[in-house]
């Protein structure tokens, strides 16, 4: 067992401060990075603390009326606020999917969105090979138990997927990610915060060194009538997604005047489906449309020997997930 040392930051500035040190991490719910330390993946040398920093608690209405969320405020207490499901439905679906209810209790909105991939060679240090793990070491998934690995945007270094279901709702929704470091405060928008892996797969996300989340901000609800998240997993809870798909439209009748799709399951980041976004935006909707949509979407797919069944998966998901958010029966021959 490696000893630690633990500090709580009484504000986001100290936390800035204290994260500086050498080993030095942030800790939250804790519900993924203790079992990273528990399984020998990561060996930090202290956790700062910052669930107590109350700044980063809150849920608020922005000027322009969007929804800020506090980086700390925990999974179950955003997805049961009254703004969260009245106005951002979507991201209660999600939210409330993922994991069980006592990690929903723990986990918290910076958390969710810095959780690491769940690609066991990742996880079991008995495997040597694993350039997320160890850089320059290889990829076992790759040629070894690849079920649950990625369909799109991998590369010869990684092909794990992002596994969380609230990072898919806050792709769709065009969140942004609000961060202090060192050097300030920035706005990350949320299709620019988690990396595909390329050639550096050791990197899930764009943020710098000591920096800090603060909040999850969301833009004026403008997708609240139509809505909604489909996960397919292994089994009804307490499972990662196959594959997701988070789907909000605006509808004029049976016309698609505005359409949001993201798919979780698929990639190292969320995927924002901005094809079928295209192909349905104007259009009366309907499954035909629908899966002409999702052929094209997955068209640059590149499974792996035990994933090809994802890309069909992938397919029919986005056509059941798009027709019930607008409010149609979801089955379809
Ligand atoms: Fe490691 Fe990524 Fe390969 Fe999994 S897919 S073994 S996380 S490099």
């Amino acid at each position: 067992m490696d000893a630690i040392s633990y500090q709580r930051a009484a504000d986001v500035n100290c936390a800035i401060a204290a994260v500086q040190q050498p080993g030095a991490v942030f800790v939250g719910g804790g519900t993924n990075l203790l079992d990273l330390m528990k399984g020998g993946v990561t060996h930090p040398v202290t956790l700062i603390d910052v669930t107590r920093i109350d700044a980063l608690q809150n849920i608020e209405t922005l000027p322009d009326g969007g929804l800020r969320i506090g980086a700390l405020v925990r999974n179950s207490d955003a997805a049961n606020h009254a703004l969260v499901r009245t106005r951002y439905p979507l991201l209660t679906e999600a939210l409330l999917s993922g994991a069980s209810g006592q990690l929903r209790n723990m986990a918290t909105m910076g958390g969710n969105l810095m959780q690491r991939t769940r690609c066991g060679y990742f996880y079991d240090t008995a495997f040597a090979q694993c350039n997320k793990r160890a850089p320059g070491s290889g990829c076992a998934a790759i040629g070894g138990f690849n079920r649950m690995h990625a369909i799109l945007g991998a590369s010869p270094q990684c092909v794990a997927v992002n596994p969380s279901d609230m990072n898919v709702a806050l792709a769709a929704l065009d969140a942004t990610v609000q961060v202090s470091g060192p050097r300030g405060a920035r706005a990350i928008p949320i299709a620019q915060f988690h990396r595909l892996p390329g050639d550096r797969p050791d990197l899930d996300t764009t943020l710098q060194p000591g920096e800090l989340i603060t909040s999850v901000d969301l833009p004026p609800p403008a997708f609240s009538d139509h809505t909604h998240y489909l996960k397919v997993r292994d089994r009804a809870s307490y499972a990662f997604a196959l594959v997701s798909v988070a789907a909000a439209l605006q509808m004029d009748g049976k016309t698609v005047r505005a359409a949001r799709v993201a798919l979780g399951g698929v990639a190292h980041r969320p995927w924002r489906a901005s094809v079928v976004e295209q192909r349905i935006t104007g259009h009366a909707l309907s499954a035909a449309t629908l899966r002409e949509a999702a052929s094209a979407e997955l068209a640059s797919a590149k499974p792996l020997d035990g994933n090809a069944f994802k890309v069909g998966l992938a397919q029919r998901a986005i056509v059941r997930s798009v027709l019930l958010a607008a409010g149609q029966s979801g089955d379809f021959a």
